[in-house]
């Protein structure tokens, strides 16, 4: 089938990058458990070698299962091209490698995953990079916070955990006009709630551990790329732009592109770097997205219910949850995500931190875990696990103050998920 954007979202994530297998006819996109494939000739090494000819060479670079995942995210998310790689991490060290150097900085949201605000705030300055972290609901923050040696822009559409909605569109005005690309991580909309290349993105990255896979089977991430941004323009993206001396001097972007930055990824990125998905977790991904637009549907009808009934708790002080009448970000959220603010959340006991550990404790159907965005209902106490590293400040700028609870609705039937919630509210404060 060819990927024509004239097909619904339903038809792609189920049809985009998968054929019929040539060899076997197979319907399913086989998991090609291969680690090198034969050349023809000496001639077609060389080519494939050279990227003068597109295909496969070894699988720390590319492999037929993770490419039919590649082509599938790329058309989701509405880009010309995707990387995937061994986690969202791993992704965001892929989004960020190509553009930055030594004594390069990003301008990033203070209100990131607490795993991402580590890895930039202490983990890349062994690379000679540095963070500066501003408040993204104010767009001029960020515009004053850009200089000489900034980057990129970096921020997630949906922050995890505290329910805010990054605007976007005014983020996007605010790179444009510095000339900067714009890097959206995607994880906890998804391309079925917000395409952030619509509204201005650059680079789209996810953790595909979270919703594309759905089932809290695999690690894997990925990096969509728009193909929209100019990277010869200020001189400020050699690697991209300048023969590039780590791939015999091919210059990236007049060789492939709008395609420069997906093939620098993969010839440099996962060549050098060695973040590589591997197909098996391809595999578990691409059945995970063949339902992501019905799974979607299911976790914002029940955030919607489980979040306002909550609401209405007496031992419950407040719930963040975008998609509530009251929330300041429901203007934003008609713009950004109007199918829904997705299924995370962070509910305020008021019994403070013990309330909220005795709460996690006495779940039932509720898991504990360090993860989100699974079928099953999870449950963690950021200020104690996630958010643990980060200071108190962090902390309270990221949503994960000592007395919220993150709750993260599967897609089980919304009053077992309330009845638990209602006898674990009840013992925490008895
Ligand atoms: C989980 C997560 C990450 C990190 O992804 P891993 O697959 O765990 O490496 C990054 N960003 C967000 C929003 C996440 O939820």
């Amino acid at each position: 089938m060819n990927d024509t954007p004239t097909y619904g979202f339903d038809t792609l994530q189920i049809h985009a990058g998968a054929r019929p297998d040539p060899a076997t006819g197979a319907r399913q996109v086989p998991i090609y458990q291969t680690t090198a494939y034969v050349f023809r000739d000496a001639e077609h090494a060389a080519a494939l070698f050279n990227l003068q000819e597109v295909g496969y060479i070894y699988s720390r670079l590319t492999n037929p299962t993770v490419a039919a995942l590649q082509e599938r995210l790329a058309t989701l998310e509405g880009g010309v091209g995707a990387v995937c790689c061994s986690s969202g991490h791993a992704a965001q060290i892929m989004a960020l490698f190509p553009l930055m150097g030594p004594g390069t900085n990003v301008v990033a949201s203070t209100r990131l995953y607490g795993g991402s605000i580590t890895q930039l705030s202490q983990t890349i300055k062994r690379f000679g990079w540095s963070a500066k972290f501003v408040d993204f609901d104010d767009p001029a923050a960020v515009e004053a916070a850009i200089d000489d040696d900034t980057r990129a822009i970096f921020c997630e559409t949906i922050a995890n955990p505290g329910g805010v909605i990054t605007d976007l569109d005014a983020i996007a005005a605010v790179a444009n006009k510095a000339g900067l690309p714009l890097i959206v991580d995607n994880t906890t909309a998804t391309p079925y709630l917000c395409r952030p290349i619509e509204h201005g993105a650059t680079l789209v990255v996810h953790s595909m551990t979270k919703y594309l896979t759905g089932n809290g089977t695999v690690t894997g991430g990925v990096v969509i790329d728009s193909g929209n941004f100019d990277w010869s323009a200020s001189g400020k993206f050699p690697s991209l732009s300048e023969p590039e001396p780590a791939y015999h001097g091919l210059k990236f972007h007049e060789t492939f592109g709008p395609l420069a930055f997906t093939f620098h990824g993969i010839a440099i990125g996962l060549r050098d770097l060695g973040m590589t998905l591997n197909p098996q977790a391809a595999h578990y991904t691409l059945m995970g997205v063949e339902t992501l637009s019905l799974r979607m549907q299911r976790h914002v009808e029940n955030a919607n219910s489980v979040a306002k009934w909550l609401e209405g708790h007496p031992h419950v002080a407040g719930v963040t949850y975008a998609g509530l009448e009251g929330s300041p970000y429901k203007e934003i959220e008609s713009r950004i995500c109007p199918k829904g603010a997705g299924a995370l959340f962070t509910v305020q006991l008021k019994g403070g931190y013990d309330a909220c550990v005795k709460f996690v404790d006495s779940l039932q159907i509720f898991s504990h875990v360090a993860n989100l965005g699974d079928t099953r209902s999870l449950v963690i106490h950021s200020a104690s696990t996630t958010h643990r590293q980060l200071t108190t400040e962090q902390q309270e700028a990221a949503g994960a103050n000592p007395d919220v609870v993150r709750i993260s609705i599967g897609i089980e039937d919304p009053d077992d998920l309330i009845r638990d919630l209602d006898q674990a509210l009840n013992t925490a404060h008895g």
